[in-house]
């Protein structure tokens, strides 16, 4: 009888102790996965917490929403005749200074355009659709998914530039598979640019894909909205 509460009380200890072990054993692993949470989602989960602040740099222009009156256009001349907001240049020329150092050509080939020079450019987009269009309205329509209306390009605020590998100068899909383009996607925002018109987001946008159009909105925000694969307007519906 002595013997046998011995080997009862021996059994007992002995599943006491196996499921303090496995309480033990599981705390461990669940405080471990916790702490193994790599340092940059970490970051990520913390800056998507942070509402970020509007200004004027994330200004919206698009086919619903024309240049503001009070835009006040201050430009810089680049070295090739073309003109960009003040704020947007010394990240430009950071940005193609970069490129070239990594041995690539970029060339800007568009950046701030007058109403005139708008104008003149989308009345030959419109042109070009008149004959496969069965109105004038019709032809303007499928124009402006090419070229904005004028009024509504960001090329007019300064703040917009079109960049193409010099090698390929054809503003068409082809610029998406340059080293110039594939380098500008991946690090644009890096200088507080974005990709403004990408190849899923043309319900919204409502232009059409546009691998070499190039959109300065601060470095905070193109962080963001690269990031998160977003366009401007779902990003300033989704933080403002
Ligand atoms: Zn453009």
């Amino acid at each position: 009888m002595k013997y046998k509460l011995k080997k009862w009380c021996a059994f007992l200890l002995t599943c006491i102790g196996l499921i303090g072990f496995s309480f033990i054993m599981l705390f461990c692993f669940i405080d471990k996965n916790k702490s193994n949470v790599p340092s940059h989602e970490k970051a990520t989960q913390q800056t998507q917490q942070i509402k970020p602040k509007k200004d004027e740099l994330l200004t919206l222009v698009n086919y619903q929403n024309q240049i503001p009156d009070s835009w006040k256009i201050d430009l810089v001349k680049l070295s090739n005749g073309q003109s960009i907001d003040k704020r947007a240049y010394p990240d430009l020329q950071q940005m193609m200074d970069d490129a070239r150092a990594q041995g690539l050509s970029p060339l800007i080939c568009s950046s701030y355009r007058t109403q005139d020079k708008q104008q003149r450019l989308f009345n030959n987009e419109v042109v070009a659709y008149q004959q496969q269009s069965s109105s004038q309205e019709e032809a303007e329509e499928k124009a402006s998914f090419w070229v904005a209306r004028p009024g509504t390009s960001e090329h007019q605020m300064g703040l917009a530039v079109d960049i193409v590998a010099t090698s390929n100068q054809q503003l068409d899909e082809s610029q998406e598979r340059t080293a110039e383009q594939q380098w500008l996607i991946q690090n644009c925002y890096k200088y507080g640019f974005i990709l403004r018109y990408p190849n899923d987001k043309n319900q919204i946008t409502k232009v059409g894909y546009e691998p070499w159009h190039y959109r300065y909105v601060g470095k905070e925000h193109a962080q963001k909205i690269m990031q998160e694969g977003i366009c401007l307007e779902e990003y300033l519906d989704k933080y403002f």
